[in-house]
């Protein structure tokens, strides 16, 4: 199944979010994990992908056991990161070989330790380049692109961030996942400014269930998400037990995706991060999920 399919035809698309261990022991744990997840019929599930060969070749290993093991459609992530076009083709020309059917079409971060992205020679400096190479040569793959409801950290205006996004769609892709987030509100104003700019694809809100308070300030500071003050004090109340962090962090995201499900989502995507228990607490909890 292809992304259009996942969300096309008014179905909703559930979608979990992966990345590939550094071990084989952590390969067990992902696939007892995908094991968990895989109850709730998701309609396809990703893999990151970061710079550098051997994790190429864990992404792919990754999301081809995932397919195998689970038979659940899949989507590789593909950034721009040190890579010129002719090793993107060879990458996807792999993918496809190997049963993979959809993209997550990105232009990554710059390197560590480097403030600004440069493309490597014969490379691609955006996301839009990306895309419209896959409509070119892979034009009968699925491809999502990633929406910033807090705007993009490095975009001048949230104007320009939305116009850039809409290069994307307009050079073919067929959904967009968003970055992860915490006030709902600033979801909903993206996506009415989407819509005014005449961005047509479903735009797919990202959840990330917190399950430790130092992780998700780590990501929160990477990837720009503020936390809501009253729940950053919970998690902060309960930093020296685990377990009351955790049960904060589900009972957070259980009420954030209840109400996007009430406000006419197009689907939903988990940042599971290799760990199944909070992601299924959230949606045993939700009456939408019970009957997938
Ligand atoms: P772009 O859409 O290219 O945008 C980057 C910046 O350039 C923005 O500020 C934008 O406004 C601007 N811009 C875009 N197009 C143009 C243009 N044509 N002209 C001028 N300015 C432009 N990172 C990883 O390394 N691996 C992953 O697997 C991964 N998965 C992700 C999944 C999702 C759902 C999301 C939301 C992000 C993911 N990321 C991942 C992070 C992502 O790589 C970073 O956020 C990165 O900084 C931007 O990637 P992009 O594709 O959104 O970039």
């Amino acid at each position: 199944m292809t992304l259009r399919d996942a969300y096309g035809a008014g179905r909703f698309g559930l979608s979990f979010e992966l990345f590939p261990p550094k071990t084989s022991d952590g390969m067990t744990g992902l696939l007892a994990c995908v094991g968990e997840l895989v109850k709730f019929n998701p309609s396809y599930i990703t893999c990151t992908y970061g710079a550098g060969g051997s994790t190429q070749d864990r992404t792919l290993e990754v999301i081809t056991r995932v397919h195998e093991q689970y038979q659940v459609p899949v989507a590789t992530h593909l950034t721009c990161v040190g890579l010129a076009v002719p090793e993107i083709r060879d990458y996807l020309a792999r993918a496809i070989s190997q049963g993979v059917e959809n993209v997550v079409a990105l232009r990554g971060d710059p390197p560590r330790g480097e403030t600004e992205f440069r493309p490597v020679p014969g490379g691609l400096c955006y996301g839009n380049e990306l895309v419209a190479f896959i409509r070119s040569e892979f034009g009968e793959m699925g491809v999502a692109v990633g929406g910033y409801p807090e705007t993009h950290q490095e975009a001048p205006s949230p104007e320009a961030d939305l116009e850039n996004l809409k290069r994307k769609v307009d050079a073919g892709a067929d959904v967009v996942i968003t970055q992860l987030f915490y006030h709902n509100e600033d979801f909903y104003r993206f996506r009415d400014r989407c819509h005014e700019i005449g961005i047509k694809a479903p735009i797919v809100p990202g959840v990330l269930p917190v399950t430790n308070g130092a992780q998700i300030q780590r990501i929160a500071a990477l990837c720009g998400a503020k936390l809501p003050p009253k729940f950053a004090a919970e998690l902060e109340k309960h930093k020296d037990d685990a377990d009351a962090q955790f049960e904060a962090g589900v009972d957070f995201a259980t009420r954030q995706a209840a109400h996007l499900l009430a406000n006419n989502i197009p689907g939903l995507h988990f940042y599971v991060l290799n760990k199944s228990e909070a992601t299924r607490r959230v949606l045993t909890a939700l009456p939408q999920f019970k009957s997938r």
